[in-house]
């Protein structure tokens, strides 16, 4: 039997806590969500490794560390509406689940959509509603966000989501190439926006009408 619960502890010691994750409701959500079942019954055992893992369809969940610094910058106090672009796993959802009201989760492939969708039930996360389409374009109906997150890197920043945030809505998204991107993190103030830089990062395609085009 693997301990699952002391490789999570492990994991937010050694690679969220020493790398300055502070935010203590992160951390907390990080130790909460079984990760393990993300990822397909083989791979279980390596969940709680510092790297991103193939969860098909040539996708990936990500890199531990890379959802705790994404989640942090998102800055979420509990009461907020979320959009997330790119549910894969759905592992991400989970943890933001854990930190905020209700969350909005898009996926283009019907497939990881599906299959997030069962395992987000069976952990028993129900403020998770899942969509599936190009999550380029947002989810006009439920907007505005009080956050937007982008897993998957982005060649710009997508006005359709700036547009979609409330005003102080914090957009936190990998812009780049096809390579290599930066962790941007964009507010929406009143006729215009902020931006700042974090660290550089890689991420798959995001792929749609205000992405990439499909190789
Ligand atoms: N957040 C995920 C990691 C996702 S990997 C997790 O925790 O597991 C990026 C995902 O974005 C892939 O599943 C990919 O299919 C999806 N994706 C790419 N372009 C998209 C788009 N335009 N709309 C919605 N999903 C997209």
């Amino acid at each position: 039997m693997i301990d699952y619960a002391s490789a999570r502890k492990a994991m937010v010691d050694r690679q969220l806590k020493a790398r300055g994750i502070r935010d203590d409701r992160v951390l907390a959500a990080m130790m909460d969500v079984p990760r393990h079942l993300f990822v397909e019954e083989p791979l279980g055992r390596e969940a709680y490794d510092d790297n991103p893992l193939p969860i098909g369809e040539g996708q990936t969940i990500s890199q531990p560390y890379m959802v705790a610094i994404m989640t942090e910058l998102l800055e979420l106090e509990g009461n907020e509406k979320v959009l997330e672009i790119g549910t894969g796993s759905g592992y991400q959802a989970a943890v933001l689940s854990r930190l905020c009201q209700w969350i909005y989760t898009i996926e283009r492939l019907e497939r990881l959509s599906s299959r997030a969708k069962r395992t987000l039930e069976l952990c028993g996360y129900r403020n998770v509603t899942l969509l599936v389409g190009d999550g380029t374009e947002g989810w006009p109906a439920e907007a505005p966000y009080d956050a937007i997150i982008v897993t998957a890197g982005a060649p710009g920043v997508p006005e359709t989501l700036v547009d979609q945030l409330r005003l102080g809505g914090r957009l936190v998204i990998p812009v780049g190439d096809r390579f290599t991107q930066t962790l941007k993190r964009v507010t929406r103030r009143q006729g215009y926006t902020t931006s700042e830089e974090h660290t550089g990062c890689r991420f798959v395609d995001l792929v749609g009408r205000h992405g990439w085009t499909e190789r």
